[in-house]
């Protein structure tokens, strides 16, 4: 299997998955792991990662079980520990460069170079204003605070709820988080090696504190150690990854 790069983009990835990693929901208790921070609740954020119709069961591009997130992570909307709630949206153009219909002649899965990047063509997904784009449908999406909208330029790609892969243009999230005096952020979602993966990092990199709840993700796992590969590289980077 070709290894995928950051500028790879989520979708293909999950169309290619056929195993998953890491399972578990939250006990019939509800208990959910402490971070063990000390930063107070309204300077935390609870970040949701793509938990939308084109990536849950029946999508055109679902993770494996992709859909069993969801009721953790209600859990955690309900669980009053932040200040604000966020989530994200994959929402592109139909347009959009990592769509292998937008190249004559070429198919689904092939790479080509855009801007000297490497760019798998995925399977048109999350188009704007189009029902695959919506939150899954039990996702307690109306509790958020905010949205955060990415990959919506016609020429570039994004995993990152901060920025686009090639790092030229940034959401509006940091700005939104640093004003609204953000300290410290959970991240749950899809998938635990893509999109969940980079926006740690980028949060890192952003001046963060930052938890990944394990429990409240599922990994596409392209190669079977993506998603453990993406775990020790998480920690590596200073992310505590609650398992
Ligand atoms: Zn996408």
């Amino acid at each position: 299997m070709k290894t995928f790069s950051r500028k790879l983009q989520l979708s293909t990835a999950i169309a290619l998955s056929s195993t998953l990693l890491l399972t578990a929901c939250p006990s019939d208790n509800g208990n959910i792991k402490s971070s063990g921070d000390k930063i107070s609740k309204k300077n935390k954020a609870l970040l949701v990662i793509d938990v939308q119709k084109c990536f849950t069961k029946g999508g055109s591009l679902a993770v494996p079980k992709g859909d069993e997130v969801v009721p953790y992570i209600n859990k955690l909307i309900d669980s009053k520990k932040y200040g604000k709630v966020v989530l994200s949206q994959d929402w592109h153009p139909q347009n959009n460069v990592s769509f292998a219909s937008n190249h004559k002649g070429k198919k689904v899965y092939e790479v080509i170079k855009v801007d000297g990047f490497d760019q798998v063509l995925w399977p048109d997904h999350c188009v704007q204003n189009t029902d695959g784009a919506k939150f899954h449908a039990d996702l307690k999406a109306d509790k958020a605070d905010y949205v955060v909208q990415k990959g919506t330029l016609k020429d570039y790609d994004s995993y990152s709820a901060f920025e686009d892969n090639n790092g030229k243009h940034s959401t509006p999230l940091n700005a939104y988080l640093k004003k609204q005096n953000i300290k410290e952020v959970d991240i749950v979602g899809l998938a635990l090696d893509y999109c969940v993966k980079y926006t740690a990092l980028d949060a890192i990199k952003n001046g963060y504190k930052v938890n990944v709840y394990v429990d409240g993700t599922r990994a596409v796992n392209v190669n079977a150690t993506d998603g453990q590969k993406a775990i020790d590289e998480m920690k590596k980077a200073g992310v505590n990854v609650i398992e």
